[in-house]
């Protein structure tokens, strides 16, 4: 690392706010994404937006590449650092600066973690609805960069429907305060384009989050199926019947029998997969949509149906959901999240095919979904420190992600592209469409000091991979009839 680059920094920067040695950078190294690491040249933790604005302006002279973290949680290998860029750690921004109960909003600093501001919103009885399941750990400002879902999102929206403004620094130590507290946004729509953009565009200092009243009551259906198909058709019964659970989330019954050893949540090991089912609202409004759900739910093949029968054991069901990532952790030294989407309906044709592949691959794969949302969490199972076996979990993923565009939905649902996606963008975007993103990624960074190679995949390698645009097989629009 340039000595000059340094110099400069250590003249604001307090001598805890730099780590240049080798052991305490190891922790900078990969993200939530096994397989994937870089070695940074230096890690730095600001403590304002201004220390920001100084550490952009210096890293654009010396033209060092920044690698933005939050919690370091993501799953695509986004806050993975470029060999000998500078990581910038948010984990010192961690204020709530302003919770305004008559907005319904709150101002926070992006090292904030996500419950941390759900916490805070109660004492309002207010509170922020995405809740991925790292909600512990993760922070705003990576929600906001991967716009980030969770079990709730299909009721209320992702980050993107539940940020009202965010402030950031772009590549030349400029600020730039993107939205409005109103309902639409005069000239092009900025806010929605740094939302989702993985660190690549600015880095973001505060973010505005819409808060919402707490609901009054909550319940949740577990819903147990002898068949995984018949409880892929269940989902789309319920969205069908025009209901809009503030949950729906599926488990095969591999992932059933990870979680309930782990944390025993009261699941059915016995079932092939269960359903989550949630309504939430007023008490009266709740039961009538619970009775509903699990007419529904019989209707479609339910062998059980099981209504938490207070807030405790609700919490319990839903821990077991938000702990299927640590309790596949416990059956293999590692394992690899897939994350597309699908048409609800393609939900049991996709898993017939994951079926094939586990035979195909040799690797053992379990199911979680946020079903509601078609959004796919396959978890293949391995072991790094076995020769090849890395490159043939990726090459099973991918063929997933391969399928997810065939049948009509995406490579990512939330996670992000990062790394670990770039040869599936070849798959799912036309070379016209990712100049497109060369094109927005240049307007708002033309020296590409943020985030370098990740996202937007370069030609060649879509040509050196031989990864191809797929034509969606699902396009059943049909022609409007004129009168
Ligand atoms: C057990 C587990 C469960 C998970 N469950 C979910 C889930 O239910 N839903 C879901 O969507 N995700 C989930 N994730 C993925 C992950 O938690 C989210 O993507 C989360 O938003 C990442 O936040 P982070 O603070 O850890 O970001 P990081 O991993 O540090 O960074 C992620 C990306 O955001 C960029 N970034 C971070 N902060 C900023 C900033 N201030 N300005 C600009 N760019 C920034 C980074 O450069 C990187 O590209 C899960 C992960 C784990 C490990």
């Amino acid at each position: 690392m340039d000595k000059n680059l340094l110099k400069e920094l250590q003249s604001f920067l307090k001598i805890d706010q730099i780590i240049t040695d080798k052991s305490s950078i190891q922790v900078y190294q990969r993200d939530g994404l096994s397989g994937y690491s870089g070695i940074p040249g230096m890690v730095l933790l600001p403590e304002s937006e201004n220390d920001i604005v100084k550490i952009v302006k210096i890293c654009c002279k010396y033209n060092t590449p920044v690698v933005t973290r939050g919690a370091g949680t993501g799953l695509s290998g986004g806050a993975v650092p470029t060999d000998g860029s500078i990581v910038l750690s948010t984990s010192r921004l961690n204020k709530i600066l302003k919770v305004n109960p008559e907005q319904r909003t709150a101002v926070v600093q992006p090292g904030v973690r996500n419950i941390v501001i759900s916490e805070k919103a109660k004492e309002f009885n207010l509170f922020y609805a995405p809740d991925p399941s790292s909600q512990i750990a993760c922070s705003i400002g990576g929600n906001v960069a991967e716009n980030s879902g969770g079990v709730h999102c299909l009721k209320y929206g992702l980050t993107l429907h539940n940020v009202v403004n965010v402030r950031a620094v772009d590549c030349e130590g400029s600020v730039i305060d993107l939205g409005l507290d109103s309902f639409d946004f005069p000239g092009l729509d900025l806010l929605s384009l740094i939302v989702g953009s993985e660190g690549m565009l600015a880095v973001i200092t505060e973010i505005t989050v819409r808060l919402l009243p707490r609901p009054c009551s909550a319940k949740v259906i577990m819903a147990s199926f002898n068949a995984v198909e018949d409880a892929a058709n269940a989902v789309a019964g319920i969205i069908s019947e025009g209901i809009v659970p503030a949950g729906l989330e599926m488990m095969d019954g591999g992932m059933v029998q990870a979680v309930e050893d782990f944390v025993h949540a009261g699941y059915d090991t016995e079932a092939a997969a269960i359903l989550l089912c949630e309504s939430d609202g007023m008490a009266a409004e709740v039961d009538e949509e619970i009775d509903l759900m699990v007419g529904t739910l019989k209707k479609f093949g339910a062998s059980k149906c099981l209504v938490s029968a207070n807030d405790h054991q609700r919490d319990l069901f839903w821990s077991g959901r938000k702990n299927a990532f640590p309790a596949s952790g416990r059956l293999s030294p590692d394992y690899y999240c897939i994350d597309g989407t699908i048409p609800r309906k393609k939900v049991g044709a996709m898993l017939r095919e994951i079926e094939r592949m586990e035979e195909f691959y040799n690797l053992r794969c379990i199911n979680v979904f946020h079903a509601g949302d078609g959004n796919l969490h396959p978890l293949i199972l391995f072991d790094s420190s076995k020769p090849g076996e890395f490159e043939k979990t990726e090459k099973f993923g991918e063929e997933i992600l391969d399928l997810c565009v065939k049948f009509g939905g995406t490579i990512t649902g939330e996670h992000g592209v990062g790394l670990e996606k770039l040869g599936s963008m070849c798959v799912q975007f036309t070379e016209e469409e990712r100049n497109t993103f060369s094109a927005v990624k240049l307007a708002f960074d033309k020296n590409n000091l943020f985030n370098p190679g990740k996202v937007i995949p370069i030609l060649s390698r879509c040509v050196e991979k031989g990864r191809k645009h797929v034509h969606k097989d699902n396009r059943e629009f049909k022609e409007i009839p004129s009168f």
